[in-house]
């Protein structure tokens, strides 16, 4: 059986048992001992398993991205467009997605008593992870974002300050000779592999998982929420197809001139690989094809924006990363003032550039974002049924995103051609000089 089968086939059984036996026996004891003793821990396990890979592949992932940016700085000026197109996309979608779920509230009519009862099941983790301490925002939440520790900050999993010393510890390490960065690059780059495999791993269980955290809610909650879940999928749905239809077809053609409907039409194949693997790593190799064959695009440009683009480029995450934050927090009643709301754009951003492009990949960044702006990051239950779906209508965009990134930067070097870096390392030269 397909593991989104069997994904699905968790949420059901564990949707059904839970709120039948609930629905059967409202008021025996040992339904919710049942959920609270038995399958709650279950999944609350496995989410721990994917929250364990939190700061391992925030540090690898963002570090080496910014270590990579150095060599692209070298590549000279596609590698900075690349980069800025990537952002320019991913900011777009994130808006997009943020704009509809505060227009439609999908998470709103949850009733207080649901609420505080929610609050009180999965509040465990938010404290200490809250962005500027659990005293909320001040001027103290930016100066906190340098860390005095990296290690403490690390620790108590400040996401704002790893993710800053990351971002500082990058930048430092292209400022080094290469000989000397080298090493530590690549035993970051076999920590994040190996990191990703834990995911994988993880994802595997993700049936019994969602298993056990579906029937405690439903045991506990009944199927109240249901209504809500739907119009949540509903609105990333919604969100997915309105950035590719107006956002990214905009910048396809403005930024690669083509028809949007040429683009779409030659991007079949790489969107129904996405579509069915959840993995913009595992749609890479169709990506490159589809670029060289149906575009054009020349395999020089192709071979360096798209692994890029597969590793950093990440609209459709974005979105569903922005969305689903705001609609836990409507769910939750946490109120999310708009200083929050441009803290969650601005996660929704970095962590879709350190999200690994593997199925569930942005998940265990997610939980941080949530937990940084006071949404219990153990609420990610409610969402974890319907994850998989999204999670291929939004990797469909985000390859969608990388390719069409693709043909602008090969539109760019075909206009004026890509000169090849000297032979000689900048950096051993910036360094002996
Ligand atoms: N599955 C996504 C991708 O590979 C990442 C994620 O959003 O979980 O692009």
């Amino acid at each position: 059986m397909k593991l989104h089968t069997k994904i699905a086939l968790g949420l059901i059984l564990g949707g059904l048992l839970g709120g039948g036996l609930r629905a059967l026996a409202p008021d025996a004891g040992w339904v919710q001992a049942l959920g609270d003793n038995v399958a709650g821990p279950v999944g609350q396990a496995w989410l721990r398993l994917l929250l364990m890979t939190v700061i391992p592949i925030v540090v690898t992932s963002i570090t080496l991205g910014v270590a990579g940016i150095g060599d692209v700085r070298r590549v000279g000026k596609l590698g900075g467009r690349t980069m800025g197109y990537f952002a320019l996309s991913t900011l777009i979608s994130a808006i997009i997605g943020l704009a509809l779920v505060n227009a439609l509230k999908p998470g709103g009519g949850v009733d207080p008593a649901t609420q505080a009862a929610l609050m009180e099941t999965y509040s465990e983790q938010v404290g200490s992870m809250q962005a500027g301490g659990p005293g909320g925002f001040g001027v103290h939440t930016f100066v906190n974002i340098v860390p005095r520790n990296p290690v403490a900050a690390m620790a108590n999993m400040d996401m704002l300050a790893v993710i800053f010393f990351s971002l500082v510890f990058g930048g430092a390490l292209t400022l080094l000779p290469r000989e000397q960065s080298k090493p530590v690059t690549d035993v970051l780059e076999g920590v994040g592999d190996a990191i990703i495999k834990i995911i994988e791993l993880a994802m595997r269980l993700a049936p019994y998982g969602v298993f056990g955290l579906i029937f405690q809610m439903t045991s506990r909650f009944g199927w109240s929420l249901l209504g809500q879940l739907g119009m949540y999928v509903v609105v990333v749905v919604l969100g997915l197809l309105l950035h590719a239809s107006i956002g990214l077809s905009a910048l396809v053609r403005i930024f690669a001139r083509i028809s949007p409907i040429r683009f779409w039409k030659g991007a079949e194949a790489p969107l129904i690989t996405a579509f069915s693997t959840s993995s913009s790593m595992a749609t890479l190799p169709t990506n490159i094809a589809t670029a060289e064959t149906n575009f054009e695009v020349s395999p020089k440009i192709a071979g360096f924006v798209l692994p890029l683009g597969a590793t950093m480029n990440m609209n459709g995450t974005a979105l569903f990363e922005g969305v689903t934050v705001l609609f836990l927090a409507q769910v939750f009643g946490v109120d999310l003032s708009l200083a929050q709301q441009a803290v969650v754009i601005v996660l929704a951003v970095l962590t879709a550039i350190g999200a690994a492009g593997v199925p569930g990949g942005s998940l265990p960044l997610m939980m941080v974002v949530m937990a940084t702006v006071g949404v219990p990051p153990e609420g990610i239950a409610i969402i974890l049924g319907v994850d998989r779906i999204l999670d291929m209508c939004r990797t469909t965009l985000n390859v969608a995103g990388d390719l069409s990134a693709a043909l602008y930067i090969d539109r760019v070097d075909k206009e004026s051609p890509f000169v090849a870096p000297a032979p000689t390392d900048a950096r051993v030269v910036q360094a002996s000089d």
